[in-house]
């Protein structure tokens, strides 16, 4: 039987309604600037996307564009005066950076409590700890895209491919705290296929367009496919869609299932992180 799709496009447009509502009894709103640094075009897209989701349900939202050729000094100068700004609650210095940036240092630059892609160490131990306070947006909305499907997560065993500090890794994590026996697979796993076919939960986070074939997947699974591959100008998943959904239980799509779904939780950190800086505050 045919799996069924995970519409994330629904499920993000539920989150950003909610958000709406909170929100809207507010005399301030939750303030997002988004920095982007050269002219890398995938980064453009992204951005503009999050300014307009940001703005439409009625954030104050702020882009600073620095040139391809800005130092470390420009960068941590900007990063400073948004870790200081009052109206703005939480920032994110898109990735990637040029590469005369030390992205490292940029990210540990950005205080945790303004840090809404969760991606500085404070924000990572914390999550390894197990207090989830903010967490890197594209990870929590696939737990919330499985949560969408009804399965227990308690009990099954969930295979990440990917180990990147954020995807993979925060993935891992917020499957192992549900209590799934989880794997987590990269470039120098042995049997790639081996691994990925014991997998009740499979989460596909590489970048390789179309790497999980139908035959590396096991009957009736659930399939999050991470991975945004530009292939003669369509953009496809790390997974064989058309020929795994014949084979899964659940799967999303690409595009439609798990990138609306990192800008409704990039949004959903705000708000939270909005909580966060007005204790610091007041
Ligand atoms: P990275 O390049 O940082 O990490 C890729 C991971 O895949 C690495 O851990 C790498 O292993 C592993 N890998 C590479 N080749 C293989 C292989 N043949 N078999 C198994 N593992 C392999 O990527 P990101 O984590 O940043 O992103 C992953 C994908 O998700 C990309 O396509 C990205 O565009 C997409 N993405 C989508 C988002 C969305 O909102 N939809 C948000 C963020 C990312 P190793 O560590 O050994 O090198």
């Amino acid at each position: 039987m045919a799996a069924k799709i995970i519409d994330g496009k629904e499920i993000a447009k539920s989150i950003l309604e909610d958000i709406k509502e909170k929100i809207s009894s507010m005399n301030e709103k939750p303030g997002l600037a988004i920095v982007i640094v050269g002219n890398n075009p995938a980064s453009e897209i992204y951005v503009n996307m999050k300014v307009k989701k940001a703005n439409a349900i009625g954030f104050h939202c702020e882009k600073h564009a620095l040139s391809e050729d800005a130092t470390q000094e420009e960068v941590m100068k900007l990063v400073d005066k948004l870790n200081q700004d009052r109206k703005i609650h939480g920032f994110i210095v898109q990735l990637p950076l040029p590469e005369q940036i030390n992205e490292k240092l940029i990210i540990d630059g950005i205080l945790p409590h303004k840090d809404v892609d969760g991606f500085s160490p404070v924000n990572l131990g914390n999550l390894v700890n197990g207090n989830n306070v903010l967490v890197s947006a594209t990870p929590q909305g696939c737990m919330e895209l499985i949560k969408s499907t009804g399965i227990e997560i308690a009990g099954k065993y969930a295979v990440v491919v990917g180990r990147s500090n954020i995807v993979g890794k925060p993935m891992a994590l917020l499957l192992l705290q549900k209590n799934a026996t989880v794997t987590v697979c990269h470039s120098r796993t042995k049997d790639l296929a081996a691994e990925t076919r014991k997998a009740d939960i499979l989460v596909a986070a590489v970048g390789k367009a179309g790497l999980i074939k139908k035959d590396m997947v096991k009957e009736n699974a659930v399939v999050i496919d991470v991975g945004t591959n530009k292939v003669n100008g369509k953009l496809l998943g790390d997974v064989d869609f058309e020929a795994v959904k014949e084979k899964a239980g659940f799967i999303t799509p690409v595009p439609g299932g798990v990138g609306p779904m990192t800008i409704a939780i990039l949004l959903q950190n705000t708000l939270k992180a909005m909580e966060l800086t007005e204790k610091i505050w007041n």
